[in-house]
């Protein structure tokens, strides 16, 4: 049968990888509350804690009061509020770049801009652990498909000089979103420029978390003048909802004119956008924020290394534990839960086969005696007394 669905579902049943969504009873923080548990949360990728803030949510408030809910039409129709403009503005001056341009999330960005700028005769090339948006956009502009393998700036310049595309994209996260490495930016800006490419950073875990004002894995790594194409979220660190794509002012021009995901699509309600000027605001004075976050991180690496799990190569919140089989990681998690700790197991096809994991996320809304407790249940969970 063609469409044999209960088939494919039980496939999936079978190799422990059906998913299915919890429904949170409550706001994401310290805690969530699921089916009237509450739970510590080490699954958010609320980094700086702001998705529950009150000087947040007030402006989302007082916004929906001016602003209304919905924009009502997309950007180029009627849509574009002031708030908007000034949210473009805000995220331009925070990345030192001459414009920026909202989009609805973070998946929408990606494909908008890879299809803007690629067509058939050009060649986009991907580290193998990119984003899935940033692996659909590749696909979808028709351009010619090169991964190379992860972090690896030699494979890179090698692919790179092989080709002879008209126009040549390298695109990487900042931060890998399951592994919480960084990528090698200054070795592929150097590629590029001997290259005639271009290189667009995906920073969905940098923004607002690396750099001491937040401004992401670009200004961390003092690469930001040499990576022509910026993508932020504003899901994750900033603690909304939305996306962006900061650069040239002609940047900025091509996707208006060309980016179907921004032409095509409602624009995001108004509040949102306020609400993140206060949040943008927030993640770049609030240092505090990321010196907690730092804190809470080297303090799980400490205890989660001291207990014997794999650590991976990560400085920033997001600690995943390598636990390798499906089955096995499904089976920390449910321990961990029964114990009153959310955290997730991320198997395939989100990450390669055989490297199941628990994807520990930290956040400057948890304190150190939370992170304790999660070692304490780790440790539990090791002794299989749980
Ligand atoms: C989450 C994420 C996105 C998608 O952003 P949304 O706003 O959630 O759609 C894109 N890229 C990376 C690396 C991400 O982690």
């Amino acid at each position: 049968m063609a469409f044999d669905l209960a088939a494919d579902l039980a496939a999936r049943h079978e190799q422990h990888r059906y998913r299915h969504p919890l429904i949170q009873d409550g706001p994401c923080g310290r805690y969530a509350v699921v089916d009237g548990r509450q739970y510590l949360n080490f699954c958010s990728n609320d980094y700086l804690g702001l998705a529950n803030d009150p000087a947040v949510i007030t402006a989302f408030q007082e916004a929906a009061a001016d602003w209304g809910v919905g924009s009502g039409a997309s950007h180029l129709v009627c849509g574009h509020q002031r708030p908007h403009q000034q949210l473009e503005e805000a995220l331009a001056d925070h990345v030192g770049r001459e414009r920026a341009l909202l989009f609805s999330n973070g998946y929408m960005a990606n494909m908008g801009v890879m299809t803007a700028l690629l067509g058939k005769g050009d060649a986009v090339f991907h580290d193998r652990l990119n984003h899935a948006s940033l692996l659909d956009g590749g696909l979808l502009s028709g351009a010619r498909f090169r991964r190379f393998s992860h972090n690896d700036s030699s494979a890179l310049r090698g692919q790179l000089q092989r080709s002879d595309a008209r126009r040549k994209l390298v695109v990487t996260d900042g931060v890998f979103s399951m592994d919480g490495d960084v990528a090698p930016l200054a070795d592929y800006a150097t590629a590029c420029e001997d290259n005639d490419a271009w290189l667009m950073v995906d920073d969905a875990h940098g923004l607002g978390v690396l750099d001491a004002q937040g401004r992401g894995s670009v200004f961390a790594q003092g690469v930001n003048k040499r990576v022509p194409v910026l993508m932020g979220t504003l899901g994750k660190g900033l603690g909304t909802a939305g996306a962006f794509v900061a650069g040239s002012h002609a940047l900025i021009e091509t996707l208006i004119q060309f980016a179907r995901t921004y032409i095509y699509t409602t624009a995001m309600p108004a509040a949102v956008a306020a609400a993140t000027l206060v949040s943008l605001s927030k993640a770049r004075e609030e240092q505090w924020r990321r010196e907690k976050l730092a804190a809470l991180i080297q303090h799980f690496r400490l205890g989660a290394e001291q207990l014997g799990f794999s650590l991976m190569d990560s400085t920033t919140p997001i600690q995943p534990l390598l636990i390798g089989a499906d089955q096995q990681a499904l089976a920390l998690s449910q321990q961990l839960r029964e114990q009153g700790f959310l955290v997730i197991a991320i198997r395939p096809p989100t990450v390669p086969e055989g490297q199941a994991r628990l994807r520990v996320t930290l956040s400057a809304a948890h304190e150190e005696n939370d992170v304790d407790a999660l070692l304490v249940a780790l440790a539990r969970c090791q002794r299989k007394d749980v």
